[in-house]
């Protein structure tokens, strides 16, 4: 298809046909997969010999991690190109964004990706425009390139978002779906994130009146970027009033293409600064300064849940719409349900996308010794599973580390809620905590903040094993001065938020040592931020770790150096 011809109800009449009968598309695409990559040493070596259908290719392929395909991957880098992983050499590498193990990930990439990018794209749009409908203007878009560098052998390597942002297709589906970026590219691939921060939110003044939706990849970017307007506003008032950019903006590219956009016009900053003057607390900011948008969008569901509250504070009557759900590893779910709050957001699997199946986790949420997974039809309602993948980019039954839960379906394929990650979060002996169980408990901590107006700006945990017994940690970065009362209670109540079992056992025979809450100073989060960035992770893929262990130094050490304060629980005391 065309992408100039966009389509809606075509769009929608076409993924109806695709869910309708996910088994044949699943069959279809695995056959396509197989046929495309059968001469990859990968598939050769583990005897499929050509066949392409589910059972042959479930008995002879393993279920692998990223760990197991880490030396394919490598040679790739490093500049082999014979036919390893796929059929025609990959000539492009994806970092994903590595949050979870402290250092990003190589995943090969290519244009079948591209494809499969530009495809949900258009199909959430097609079901996001039939409910709330924009108008031909421009998006207000936190987008930012990570830096690209050539692998040793060769290779271009960014992060997936990069990749895509970098490929002609991505500005041709943009525009042929109203959501063109109201900044020159200049801004978007800007060597300086917090330069290219500055200039989307002065285009996005610029465009004001034209901007019909604020988006970012992950809804942190969002947030990020209006904590910051908060604290440069007036500068960017006096850009616009004078039509001249701040000196702070030093990268010359960005400022050829700004001067360009900026022409003095003190009606407008005089406008945006009665508005901003007028909001009590920031309330209500994202409309008060963009009068025509209809939306705020982004992924808003897993680890982005915790901004939600702010980022709602932000909208005002704004309805927030999560974005879809995929990985560097490629996409697996369209949000076709746009309206529900983000809280209930699902996403229907993409069919002919990737070969999808899925882990199902034992009674006690656990995956089972000897994985065994369900075909995409055979998964049932209610069920938690985690999703291993088969793309068309060389990743062959890989388990992606991500646990779903199925609430329906639509047509004939699976909606999926993202849950969270796979892996423990805090474990110490018995214990076992995962990033939603932290979540929860720094939610139900987090009310006692907001009884003295205070909020937590992000959040991490450490598990201590440095002495006995040991001990969880939380890291909370605080919006202001919360009293010594209060964060106290905070930590009992952190600590007593922890329903599982085995930790509520396990702290009162004090085999587990009582839970620390530190707080750290303002912008510490900034710096851990600017620590994966300089690893070559882009903003735009950004998750703050969850939980930092004892391998990622650098960012404990940044935690701890920056700690302000500390209370023990005394909750099992
Ligand atoms: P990355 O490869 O760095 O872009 O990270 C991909 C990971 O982000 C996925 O494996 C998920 O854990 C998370 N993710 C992506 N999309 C969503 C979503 N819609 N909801 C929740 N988590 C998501």
């Amino acid at each position: 298809m065309l992408v100039e011809e966009f389509n809606m109800e075509k769009v929608i009449d076409e993924f109806e046909a695709l869910t309708k009968d996910a088994d044949r598309a699943q069959k279809e695409t695995l056959k396509k997969i197989l046929e495309d990559n059968g001469s990859a040493e990968y598939l050769q070596n583990l005897g499929l010999n050509g066949r392409t259908n589910p059972e042959s290719f479930k008995d002879c392929v393993p279920v692998v991690t990223h760990k197991e395909l880490e030396p394919y991957i490598q040679r790739i880098v490093d500049g082999d190109d014979s036919a390893i992983l796929t059929g025609k050499p990959i000539k492009t590498i994806s970092l994903s964004s590595g949050t979870t193990q402290g250092k990003p990930k190589f995943v090969p990439f290519n244009d079948k990706l591209i494809d499969a990018t530009m495809q949900i794209y258009r199909t959430s749009f097609a079901f996001r425009n039939r409910e709330i409908p924009i108008g031909n203007g421009k998006a207000l878009q936190f987008i930012y390139s990570s830096k690209q560098f050539k692998t040793k052998g060769g290779l271009t390597a960014g992060t997936a978002t990069t990749n895509v942002y970098r490929n002609s297709l991505f500005k041709s589906t943009m525009k042929a779906i109203h959501s063109q970026c109201c900044s020159p590219d200049e801004v978007i691939f800007g060597p300086d994130f917090h330069q290219s921060l500055y200039c989307h939110l002065l285009c996005g003044l610029i465009f004001r009146e034209e901007i019909q939706f604020v988006f970012s990849t992950f809804a942190h970017s969002i947030l990020h970027a209006f904590r910051t307007f908060e604290e440069i506003w007036e500068e960017l008032c006096d850009d616009i009033r004078e039509g001249v950019l701040t000196s702070r903006v030093t990268v010359p590219s960005i400022r050829t293409a700004m001067s360009k956009l900026l022409k003095p016009n003190p009606e407008l900053a005089d406008l945006i600064y009665n508005n901003c003057v007028g909001l009590s607390n920031w309330y209500g900011l994202i409309p008060a300064l963009f009068p025509n948008a209809k939306y705020i969008y982004g992924i808003m569901t897993g680890s982005m849940e915790p901004y939600l509250k702010k980022l709602r504070h932000y909208a005002g009557e704004l309805p927030l719409l999560s974005a879809d759900y995929g990985s560097s590893e490629g996409w697996i779910g369209a949000n076709v349900n746009p309206k529900l709050p983000p809280e209930f957001a699902t996403y229907a699997v993409i069919p002919n996308i990737a070969y999808f199946e899925f882990i199902p986790l034992n009674e006690n949420n656990e995956e089972y010794e000897e994985p065994k997974p369900f075909g995409l039809m055979e998964v049932k309602i209610g069920e938690e599973y985690e999703i291993v993948v088969t793309n068309f980019a060389g990743l062959y039954r890989y388990r992606l580390g991500d646990v779903v839960k199925v609430t329906g379906f639509y047509n004939s394929t699976p909606e999926l809620k993202f849950v969270r990650r796979s892996n423990l979060l805090l474990t110490i002996n018995i214990d076992k905590n995962t990033e939603k169980d932290l979540q929860l408990s720094v939610e139900a901590a987090a009310n006692l903040l907001a009884e003295e107006k205070l909020e937590v700006v992000d959040f991490t945990s450490h598990v201590d094993l440095s002495k006995e017994p040991g001990n969880y940690v939380i890291f909370w970065e605080v919006s202001g001065d919360a009293s010594d009362d209060v964060l106290s209670e905070c930590s009992n109540c952190l600590d007593k938020s922890f329903v599982d079992a085995g930790y509520v056992s396990s702290r009162k025979v004090k085999s587990i040592g009582a839970l620390e809450l530190r707080v750290v100073r303002r912008g510490t989060f900034q710096k851990i931020l600017d620590h994966y960035l300089g690893l070559g992770a882009a903003v735009s893929q950004f998750k703050t770790p969850r939980c930092v262990g004892s391998t990622n130094s650098i960012v404990l050490q940044i935690l701890c150096e920056n700690v302000t304060k500390n209370f023990f629980s005394t909750a099992f005391n």
